[in-house]
């Protein structure tokens, strides 16, 4: 088959993807508050190429609306959670936003798709490097990728008006916090491994506190405590 034709089959599919995380909104819209994805989001998930931030071995299976594998023994999150995550953020053409596990990449394209620019910090090297030239290939010139340990944060390109977190931690990491804007927004799976995991969003308020709210249980791979958590 030739590129155009695959390209065209991958349109499509993307299509019907866009359609699948879009009835799983409104089959999830009491928990979540959520009754649509917005039309950036949407926007968003229809343009960004999925089947090549995964490993060959998985392209054919890249619009299915599930993780999958890409080695190191991380996953590329399931698509519904990945634009279930950006819309919690409330992202704006003009936000700055952190993400904690690069993996693949794919997320950070999607919110590159929504806001001006992307930090994501991975602590895998080989993952780490492999996205950041992926990104780059691509085209998001708004996304910057460095290897090391998301709990610290990124604290010289804070405060952030959203923080994403795509690994679970057993508790909210205070440096994280730490580094929102007034008003700003971190969505972030809770819970230890084995444990049910909930996704958060955590609002910082204006006296420094901040407000949380359960969103609806998951599954992620853990986030690793390179520096004791
Ligand atoms: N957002 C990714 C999904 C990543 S899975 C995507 O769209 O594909 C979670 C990622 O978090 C893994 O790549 C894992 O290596 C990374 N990770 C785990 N602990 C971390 C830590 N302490 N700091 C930074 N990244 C971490």
């Amino acid at each position: 088959m030739s590129s155009a034709a695959d390209a065209q089959d991958f349109a499509a599919e993307r299509a019907r993807l866009v359609a699948e995380v879009e009835a799983m909104y409104a089959e999830t819209s009491r928990e979540t508050g959520m009754s649509a994805m917005s039309a950036a989001v949407r926007a968003s998930l229809g343009k960004v190429e999925r089947h090549r931030f995964v490993p060959k071995a998985q392209q054919s299976m890249a619009y299915r609306n599930q993780p999958l594998p890409i080695g190191g023994g991380q996953t590329i999150s399931q698509p519904y959670i990945v634009a279930l995550s950006t819309d919690l953020l409330q992202p704006k053409p003009e936000h700055v936003v952190l993400e904690v596990g690069t993996g693949s990449g794919y997320q950070a394209a999607v919110l590159a798709e929504v806001v001006k620019q992307v930090y994501s910090i991975e602590l895998l090297e080989d993952l780490g490097r492999t996205a950041a030239a992926r990104l780059a290939e691509v085209g998001y010139g708004n996304v910057e990728v460095r290897i090391g340990d998301g709990y610290a944060g990124w604290p010289e390109k804070g405060p952030f008006d959203g923080i994403i977190v795509t690994a679970a931690a057993p508790r909210i990491p205070s440096a994280l916090t730490a580094q929102l804007k007034p008003g700003g927004r971190m969505v972030i799976p809770v819970g230890g491994e084995g444990w049910v995991q909930h996704l958060k969003v955590v609002t910082k308020r204006a006296d420094g506190g901040y407000d949380e709210r359960d969103v609806i249980p998951v599954r992620f791979v853990p986030l690793v405590p390179k520096s004791g958590g």
